[in-house]
């Protein structure tokens, strides 16, 4: 017989799995809505990372254009936009030597800023927190919780001590179910949990196939003096 674990539940208007820019941005743009409002909304936030940024690998060159309608006072709150594009260059490199090749308009980063994006996420948190938004990070959302009608209810976080082989430890602490009147799946690319729910709903029926590339960055430490 399958021994039932009790969960204990927590009840928010929105709960948003996964604090990328996606997520965290919908969870500023949320609270802000709801104080032009005047409405209380509950918004919280599931970040399977240890901490938020801790999963955002990318180091990105970032347009700025929707972080200035989201939070228009970026510059003075102290976003870690700091390195603006002063020049692009698309060079072919081989061993010994570097070949210019024509930069087209889509490599045209003019406005641009070099940035890391997970001190970007770190500061997007800041933002979310001091509007009200909760953050758990160090909680992977693990399960899709339907009502009986198959809509969905929420997330359920996943179980903490089981070992290696599938049994409890004495660690062991049962997930969390966090029930929402909205559940927003901001797992970034081919999230587990929004993979499952695209195709209960068939959300691709009448949409383009995703498409995915794989794409290689390299990242240079160049000596103090040889960059601006
Ligand atoms: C190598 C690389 C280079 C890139 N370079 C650029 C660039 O130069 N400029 C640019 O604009 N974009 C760039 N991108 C794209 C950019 O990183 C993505 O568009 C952006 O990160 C997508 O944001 P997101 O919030 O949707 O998802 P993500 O950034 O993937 O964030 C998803 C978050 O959800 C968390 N999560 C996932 N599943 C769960 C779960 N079940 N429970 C709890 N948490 C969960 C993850 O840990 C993560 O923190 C690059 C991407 C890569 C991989």
């Amino acid at each position: 017989m399958t021994e039932t674990i009790e969960r204990d539940s927590m009840q928010y208007d929105v709960v948003v799995v996964g604090a990328g820019p996606a997520g965290l941005s919908t969870a500023i743009r949320l609270k802000q809505l709801a104080q032009q409002a005047g409405r209380e909304t509950s918004v919280c936030v599931v970040e399977k990372g240890s901490e938020v940024g801790a999963h955002i690998l990318s180091g990105a060159v970032i347009d700025p254009a929707v972080l200035s309608e989201l939070l228009p006072e970026w510059k003075t709150q102290g976003a870690p936009l700091t390195r603006s594009v002063t020049a692009d260059q698309v060079l072919f490199l081989t061993q010994n030597k570097a070949y210019k090749l024509p930069v087209t308009p889509n490599f045209n980063n003019h406005g641009n800023y070099i940035i890391s994006l997970g001190a970007l996420c770190r500061w997007l948190a800041e933002q979310a927190e001091s509007l009200g938004v909760e953050i758990y990070p160090g909680f992977a959302a693990a399960e899709v919780l339907y009502h009986p009608d198959g809509s969905v209810k929420g997330i359920a976080t996943g179980n903490m001590g089981v070992g290696k082989d599938g049994e409890t430890t004495e660690m062991f602490q049962p997930g969390m179910e966090l029930w929402a009147q909205q559940t927003v799946f901001a797992e970034g690319c081919r999230g587990s949990l929004s993979q499952q729910v695209i195709q209960k709903y068939a959300l691709e029926r009448d949409s383009q196939p995703q498409t995915y590339g794989i794409g290689i960055k390299e990242i240079w430490e160049v000596p103090a003096g040889q960059c601006q």
